[in-house]
């Protein structure tokens, strides 16, 4: 291996110590901590799993966490509804609905009804806006954890050229518009692009965020790029067991790449760890009015 790995757990540990004082500087000015409330609707395992994580990362940094776990055939109007008094409710700073939602509810109509300034996932329309017109408002966890790990590995990144592999609104379209604010010229690729090697051989900065495990090949990578893995993919094992892998073929990809990420240990840790500093800013405009 050439590449310097990017320690993710350890970049969110610093941030999350760096939240943890932030949240009794809140304490100590105003008599009570920030409140992250998540919602779960359903009882898909993996979301109660993250929930789960969520709640606990949240107490760990002084914060009040709540959680509303609701049964998957809870109406849409009743979810709303549930949204309103949480953007009533003046100890909640965020309001986290975890995703996916069950069929019956309209996710659009979901992320729109909260308050933006309480929505901790980056994802309201209000907040879409201002990151894209490179303003200040609360930005989706993944791309802000894995635009601190390619500040960290590069510093000034003005005129790199940078390759999101991946559209989502979640993920591929904010980072890109965070790369862009950072004056990299971004390429956007999706399963519709053309010779996907090409632009990621050119690419200084390539993020993966698609869903297929080891789809980025090391001899696509340009010698001394930075990797950024997004991807989160369980694969079976012989043996019976499983792990978890990500989009890039790390062991091919980290003979040519400058930096690169592991997974897990990369961008994971490093998505709650932004989550957290995301209610505290959310807690501090709200209070600052
Ligand atoms: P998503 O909504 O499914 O989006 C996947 C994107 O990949 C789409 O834009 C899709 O293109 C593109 N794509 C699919 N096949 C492709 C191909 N062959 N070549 C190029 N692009 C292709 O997924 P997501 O929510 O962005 O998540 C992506 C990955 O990141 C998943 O593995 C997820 O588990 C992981 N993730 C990790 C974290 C974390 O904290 N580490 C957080 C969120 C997500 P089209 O738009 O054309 O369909």
């Amino acid at each position: 291996m050439t590449a310097m790995l990017i320690d993710g757990k350890a970049r969110a540990a610093a941030l999350r110590a760096d939240v943890a004082t932030g949240v009794a500087a809140f304490v100590a000015a105003h008599g009570r901590a920030p409140g992250l409330t998540v919602v779960l609707v359903g009882d898909d395992p993996a979301s109660a799993v993250y929930v789960g994580s969520k709640g606990k990362a949240c107490r760990e940094a002084g914060m009040i966490s709540g959680e509303y776990r609701l049964p998957a055939d809870t109406p849409e109007a009743d979810l709303l509804a549930l949204i309103a008094q949480l953007n009533a409710d003046g100890h909640v700073d965020g309001i986290l609905v975890q995703m996916p939602l069950p069929a019956q509810i309209d996710t659009d109509r979901v992320i729109a009804t909260i308050d933006p300034a309480k929505d901790v996932d980056g994802l309201h329309p209000i907040n879409t806006g201002l990151l894209v017109s490179g303003r200040k408002g609360l930005v989706p966890c993944t791309p802000s954890g894995c635009m601190l790990l390619i500040r960290e590995a590069l510093g000034n990144i003005a005129g790199a050229e940078a390759v999101v592999i991946g559209r989502s609104i979640l993920v591929g379209k904010p980072m890109a518009a965070l790369l862009t604010n950072a004056s990299a010229t971004v390429t956007i690729a999706h399963s519709r692009t053309r010779d996907l090697a090409a632009h990621v051989a050119r690419a200084d900065i390539v993020v993966a965020a698609v869903g297929i495990p080891g789809m980025v090949k090391g001899d696509w990578i340009k010698p001394g790029a930075c990797v950024i893995d997004v991807g989160i993919n369980r694969v079976a094992l012989p043996d019976g067991k499983s792990r978890l892998i990500g989009d890039v073929d790390f062991d091919s990809a980290s003979q040519r790449a400058g930096w690169i990420t592991p997974v897990p240990g990369g961008v994971g840790p490093m998505t709650i760890a932004c989550l957290l500093a995301n209610t505290l800013e959310a807690a501090w405009a709200r209070v600052r009015g």
